[in-house]
């Protein structure tokens, strides 16, 4: 990787696989960037003229060719500023939506759910920086909000995030795109949490939160010693066919009865609940072959 040293442009020492940095504003060669339609391929590649950089520096590079054709066929160009400020010179790939470099190959993914219909959604590079945090921000986003309805889907959209973080990561260690690409690198725009659609975190929070609340309220996870509340009227000595039972706190004004006993299969509340010298009443409930008796002494 040998830079014939009175014409280098670049001020930073080669790194990674692109070994060239940004030019200096005003670098003579900054005129090249105006003419990308030169992609051109490894076969233009001309004979180097002696102190030219090594065709190792190209050599390896598919996309890393073209700017200016006749560059290449034209040996004054090598080792000539025009050479090195163009963006093209780079070794590796170029961004896949607007020919921008440095690029790197990276995957986002985005997810969306809707009850029994999944879409996997994926999005290839090569991205610039400027591409691929505007690609992971907008597919972050819309999954935020469209990534959680099913039961699967709740599972696979957290995971699809986190597949995207080692991806982000390698869009971000990019440096900025250079000028002159064929197209415009794509604007980031905000940070997702800065967007309306980072409110979508809360979707699974609420949906986890409702049926937590419901659980707790159902009388099937209630154990002895809870308290229930009939939401219909409850008469003495009459017999509510269609109770609505919830489990409510014992301190609360609404405790109608407290649990002195719970019976599994069985919907035979009387002679269920005999065993239980401080039940006065019981509440049963049948869902398919699941039936249970709940032993109850009523508050009031
Ligand atoms: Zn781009």
């Amino acid at each position: 990787m040998s830079t014939p040293p009175p014409q280098a442009p670049f001020d930073t020492p080669p790194a990674g696989p692109n070994p060239y940095a940004a030019p200096p504003a005003g670098a003579p060669g900054q005129d090249a960037f105006g003419t990308p339609q030169g992609f051109g391929a490894p076969q233009r590649f001309g004979a180097p003229p002696a102190g030219a950089p090594t065709p190792g520096v190209y050599g390896d590079a598919p996309h890393g060719y073209g700017g200016v054709p006749q560059g290449y066929g034209a040996p004054q160009a090598f080792g000539g500023p025009q050479a090195f400020g163009n963006p093209q010179a780079f070794a590796g790939p170029s961004c896949r939506f607007c020919g921008s470099v440095p690029a790197v190959q990276a995957t986002v993914r985005g997810h969306q759910g809707f009850v029994i219909i999944m879409r996997f959604l994926k999005l290839q590079g090569p991205f610039c920086r400027s591409c691929g945090i505007a690609a992971h921000r907008r597919m972050t986003a819309d999954s935020l909000w469209q990534g959680w309805w099913g039961i699967g889907s709740a599972f696979i959209n957290p995971i699809t995030m986190l597949i995207n973080l080692p991806q982000r990561a390698k869009i971000n260690k990019l440096a900025p795109p250079l000028p002159g690409a064929p197209g415009l690198p794509a604007d980031p725009g905000k940070p997702v949490f800065r967007r309306p659609a980072i409110l979508g975190l809360l979707i699974p929070l609420i949906v986890v939160g409702a049926i937590v609340y419901s659980a707790q309220r159902d009388p099937g996870y209630a154990s002895v010693g809870d308290c229930v509340h009939s939401k219909h009227t409850v008469v003495a000595g009459v017999e509510d066919k269609d109770a609505d039972v919830v489990v409510i706190d014992c301190s609360d004004s609404d405790a109608d009865a407290r649990i002195v006993g719970k019976v599994p299969g069985t919907h035979d509340g009387e002679s269920a609940c005999t065993a239980f010298s401080d039940a006065d009443g019981y509440y049963y409930r049948e869902q398919g072959s699941d039936q249970y008796t709940l032993c109850l002494h009523f508050l009031k």
